[in-house]
């Protein structure tokens, strides 16, 4: 999905030219296989609701491998997870991340979204690109590192550069209903393990108001 347009224009050149550097981990490849080699990245929503949600565990190995990863560097690290209701991703934003971080984690979901323990163990923000739902977090992180990559110094020629001076500009759970990290017990909220829909319905309602959008 990525291919094709990071090869390309000022992106393309920036690889080429080290400016930035663009490393995929694919959770599914942090999953032990079952026998019949089918590897489950999804399973279904605590509380009902349709579609299926992306589980925690493989998505929190593969960021400890790039924990280990950078390890190796002195970074200064942001991690970032795609979703709808999100903080708005801005230019302002972007120009903030190129200069404050050396590195950033964009975690991208698919189907109803990512199992939402991963942003509270991670402390990621929630970032959204718009009001609209996509298919999944390709788009956004590809919005991302395309904004992002042309506030890095040396990304944008001289001529781009000055334009661009001149133009300037939900919470799910599934299984485990107890999820085990680093010694730490974090449970999937009581309320949806009740069965009472009504209340249930009350406390996504709950959880989406209390959202703060900049
Ligand atoms: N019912 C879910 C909701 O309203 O949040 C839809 C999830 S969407 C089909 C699957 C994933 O795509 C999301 O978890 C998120 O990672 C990503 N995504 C979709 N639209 C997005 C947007 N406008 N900004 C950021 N991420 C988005």
């Amino acid at each position: 999905m990525f291919d094709s347009y990071l090869r390309e224009s000022i992106i393309g050149r920036a690889i080429k030219d080290k400016k930035i550097k663009i490393l995929f981990y694919n959770p599914r490849d942090f999953i032990k296989a079952p026998k019949n080699n089918y590897k489950p990245v999804d399973d279904k929503p605590y509380g009902g609701g349709p579609g299926m949600v992306m589980r925690a565990e493989p998505i929190l190995k593969a960021v400890q491998a790039i924990y280990k990863k950078l390890q190796a560097t002195s970074y200064k690290l942001k991690t970032i997870i795609f979703s709808t209701s999100g903080k708005k991703f801005t230019t302002k934003y972007a120009k903030t991340s190129a200069k404050k971080y050396t590195d950033i984690i964009l975690i991208s979901g698919r189907y109803e979204g990512i199992d939402a323990r991963v942003q509270k163990i991670l402390r990621a923000e929630e970032i959204s690109i718009g009001d609209y739902v996509l298919t999944g977090g390709e788009l956004p992180a590809m919005v991302l590192i395309d904004s992002i990559s042309r506030q890095i110094p040396g990304v944008l020629g001289k001529y781009e550069s000055l334009e661009e001076e001149r133009v300037s500009s939900s919470e799910v759970y599934t299984r485990p209903e107890v999820l085990k990290y680093k010694n730490k017990n974090y449970k999937v909220p009581k309320v949806l393990l009740s069965g009472n829909h009504k209340k249930i319905e009350e406390w996504k309602k709950r959880v989406d108001k209390n959202y703060e959008i900049e």
